[in-house]
């Protein structure tokens, strides 16, 4: 690490540093919805891009708002990069600290505080909505971006800080996706974005910490029942679609893969399992369904979340059938909500749900929407590395657990643009795994203080050790 040119703040102006931005940021109301949900516009992020503007310019950064449409303004700051070559003489990748502004909307009768007043409890605990999903991140990002520009850090290469909006709902095409088309001069080779960080003490003593290094993609489909109408008096006449759907539904089930191999969650498992193990070259003892169940056990979060890994998930959601009580109807539908693995194509989802839904019953499939593909990074790199000495150096006795997001993240038009390497990681400690699940787009967000000034330290040492 590099010694910094002018004294460092000290830790705990630091902490009251970022716990102010924090309650800052979350004050703006930033909910993205539809006009219609909302009674007013989506985002309004420009506010908040506008206080993190000049929070970042009074400590000396280059900044600039880049807004597709005024009130939905994207701020990116940058801490120019010298270009010198590190110790082993070659020249170092340039970094980007990423979040979003946009939060879920908040419903306030359901909230303990109100989820846009920032309340710090006597716990430490600071309430809102975005106090996990992300303003959180983006304010640890933006006070060690401030830190380092204030104690006159150089970076060997650019580091970036990438704060959009409209990331929850992505409709109007205002955030990442635009931003990066609009401006090719922002392609950072490594990205720390939304995604990661969650802290699992395991079953059998160890204890990691989860690395989102990839998305899984959606698919939807409508499975439309062919009948025959009828009148509803006499069940027999014509041939009731809502019986045939009902058939259907229940070959789906509740929707759970089919196993897919996959190196990424062949990769995954086995660092759980602690031993090597690829699908493709044989697999593990008692073969993939066993070793699932294996590491389900480890923690309840992995017991969600890893069944869904498998594959193809195909949750029914949308149901429609007859217009009129007393009408059998021709057709019924439901839509099918499919999450895919990086790498599925459209053809793989068509015939993973033909196959669950048999061929002996009359039904046909509609594409309500385009394939919006999945995607991850390697595991193997040296932001990696970098992260795993750092939490180290901390004395943090976590190991780094990779992770596939079964959600979306701006990180997926990241690696589109050409980031190869885009993770999601900030470091809980003081928030389990249960507290930042149960706040996620839900009441009662919250996350401890602590937590945010162990990301300021993190991010800071990160940056120190990539670029320094
Ligand atoms: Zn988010």
């Amino acid at each position: 690490m590099t010694s910094p040119a002018v004294p460092q703040t000290s830790p705990e102006a630091l902490h009251r540093e970022v716990l102010e931005v924090a309650r800052a940021l979350i004050r703006f109301d930033t909910s993205n919805a539809p006009e219609s949900a909302l009674g007013r516009p989506p985002g309004e992020e420009t506010p908040a891009a506008e206080y993190l503007r000049d929070y970042l310019a009074a400590a000396g950064v280059d900044c600039e708002l880049v807004a597709r449409d005024p009130r939905r303004a994207n701020l990116v700051a940058r801490i120019p990069g010298t270009g010198a070559a590190g110790a082993d003489g070659q020249p170092a990748p340039s970094l980007a600290f990423v979040g979003h502004l946009d939060v879920v909307p908040a419903d306030a009768r359901d909230w303990t505080h109100p989820p846009f007043a920032a309340v710090v409890d006597e716990a430490g605990w600071l309430w809102g909505r975005g106090a996990i999903d992300m303003k959180n991140e983006v304010a640890a990002r933006a006070v060690a971006l401030a830190e380092l520009a204030r104690t006159g850090f150089r970076p060997r290469a650019d580091l970036w800080f990438i704060a959009v909006a409209d990331e929850e709902d992505g409709m109007y095409d205002v955030g990442m996706r635009w931003l990066l088309e609009a401006r090719p001069d922002i392609r950072p080779d490594l990205a720390i974005n939304e995604g990661g960080g969650e802290r699992l003490p395991l079953a059998d003593g160890r204890v990691v910490q989860t690395v989102g290094i990839g998305e899984k993609g959606t698919y939807p489909v409508r499975v439309v029942a062919h009948g025959e109408a009828g009148h509803a008096s006499t069940p027999d006449v014509g041939n009731n679609a809502v019986p045939i759907l009902g058939e259907l539904l229940r070959r789906v089930g509740r929707g759970m893969p089919t196993h897919v191999p996959s190196p990424l969650v062949d990769r995954i498992l086995a660092e759980l399992l602690g031993e090597p193990f690829s699908d493709l070259d044989g697999g593990f003892d008692g073969g993939f369904d066993e070793a699932v169940a294996r590491a389900a056990r480890l923690h309840p979060v992995l017991a969600h979340t890893l069944p869904a890994l498998a594959g193809t998930t195909m949750a029914p959601t949308l149901l429609a059938g007859s217009g009129k009580r007393n009408v059998m109807p021709a057709r019924a539908s439901v839509e099918l909500d499919c999450r895919i693995l990086p790498g599925t194509s459209a053809a793989d989802v068509e015939r993973a749900v033909r196959a669950r839904l048999g061929d002996d019953l009359p039904y046909d499939l509609e594409w309500p929407e385009h394939l919006v593909a999945g995607s991850a990074s390697t595991p193997d790199s040296d932001l990696m590395a970098a992260m795993a000495r750092v939490l180290s150096a901390s004395g943090d006795d976590a190991t780094l657990l990779p992770m596939l997001g079964t959600g979306f993240t701006d990180s997926v038009y990241l690696r589109e643009a050409g980031t190869p390497t885009a993770y999601g990681f900030s470091p809980f400690r003081a928030t389990s795994a249960e507290v930042i699940t149960a706040g996620f787009h839900n009441a009662d967000e919250r996350v401890h203080i602590d937590d945010l000034a162990l990301a300021v330290d993190f991010h800071l040492a990160l940056a120190r050790e990539l670029l320094g």
